[in-house]
């Protein structure tokens, strides 16, 4: 018997911290974007620009999301 596993929604990513500040902020992605994109971010906190990572994860619906420093 298949494990049931609850499907998560796309554009909603759990809290990740800032890679300058290390304050943790909730990300919201964009699902019309696609399941696999890269974008800009100003942090609300230091301001500094993030470079969000956004690809698909393992089951249907679910994205991978992590940060790096912008320039
Ligand atoms: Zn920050």
């Amino acid at each position: 018997m298949k494990k049931r596993k609850k499907r998560r929604v796309a554009r909603h990513a759990p809290a990740l911290a800032c890679p300058f500040c290390g304050e943790a902020e909730e990300l919201f992605v964009d699902a019309g974007g696609g399941d696999a994109q890269v974008y800009t971010e100003d942090c609300a906190v230091c301001c500094r620009p993030r470079v969000v990572h956004v690809e698909p994860g393992d089951e249907p619906g679910e994205v991978r999301v992590w940060l790096e420093r912008g320039e």
